[in-house]
């Protein structure tokens, strides 16, 4: 079993979720008392995401560079950053490293293209939805088409992230306000939904979705072990 390098804190109410998936895809693949080989850099996320909010994204990928460099000096096989917004920069941090990092964005489309969807709404930071960084990716590489909600609604959805899910808080409201958000972008024609925030889906899962619905924190988490296990 190959050993997961995490780049978490991101918050770390979504990196304790790749934990216990992680850990638990583990013990159904292989059984008994087997858990994940793993080790973790949690960051403080109030320095990060003060960081971001002032758009110091230079400073930020040199901290990416170096927590995945100590995560490989520790001994990781290999990268799983546990936050679709800090994607940004996986392509400056890849080319600092010896070891790959298992793209949160690849992990997602192999799924979508399984089901044979096309056109998918994108919830997440503002960052990750107005930005090219994932979009394009989906585009390019996989010819998957997103369509974000409007400026108003991203507004909703970024201020939900930060204020809310980031610090634990999941409120009934929020979720009604994803739900009507969500049945627009299904009515504009997504056929299927990307929850492209790691904790989004502490706050929306399947049932409240008509369309397939993509948990990025499941996936990765997932894709992450059997790149562990292969
Ligand atoms: N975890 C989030 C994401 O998946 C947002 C927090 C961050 O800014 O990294 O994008």
């Amino acid at each position: 079993m190959k050993t997961i390098g995490l780049v978490g804190g991101m918050s770390w109410e979504s990196s304790s979720e790749y934990y216990k998936i992680i850990n638990k895809t583990v013990k159904e693949r292989l059984g008994g008392l087997h858990s994940a080989k793993c080790i973790l850099y949690s960051v403080d996320f109030e320095e990060i995401e003060s960081l971001q909010h002032q758009g110091r994204w230079e400073e930020l990928t040199k901290l990416m560079i170096n927590f995945a460099q100590q995560l490989e000096r520790s001994g990781a096989d290999f990268i799983v950053i546990c936050t679709n917004t800090m994607h940004k920069m996986a392509r400056e941090v890849q080319n600092n490293i010896n070891i790959p990092i298992l793209h949160i964005a690849d992990a997602t489309a192999e799924k979508v293209i399984e089901q044979g969807l096309r056109k998918l709404g994108l919830l997440g930071t503002k960052f990750t939805m107005e930005e090219d960084f994932y979009k394009k990716r989906l585009k390019e590489k996989y010819n998957i088409n997103v369509i974000i909600p409007s400026d108003t609604d991203r507004e909703i959805i970024d201020s939900v992230i930060y204020n809310e899910l980031c610090l634990g808080i999941i409120r009934q409201s929020s979720k009604e306000k994803f739900k009507e958000i969500i049945k627009k972008l299904i009515s504009n024609g997504a056929d299927g939904l990307i929850l492209g925030c790691t904790e989004i889906p502490l706050l929306i899962s399947q049932e409240d979705v008509k369309v397939p619905l993509f948990d990025t924190t499941t996936i990765h988490s997932k894709a992450a072990v059997e790149f562990a296990l292969k």
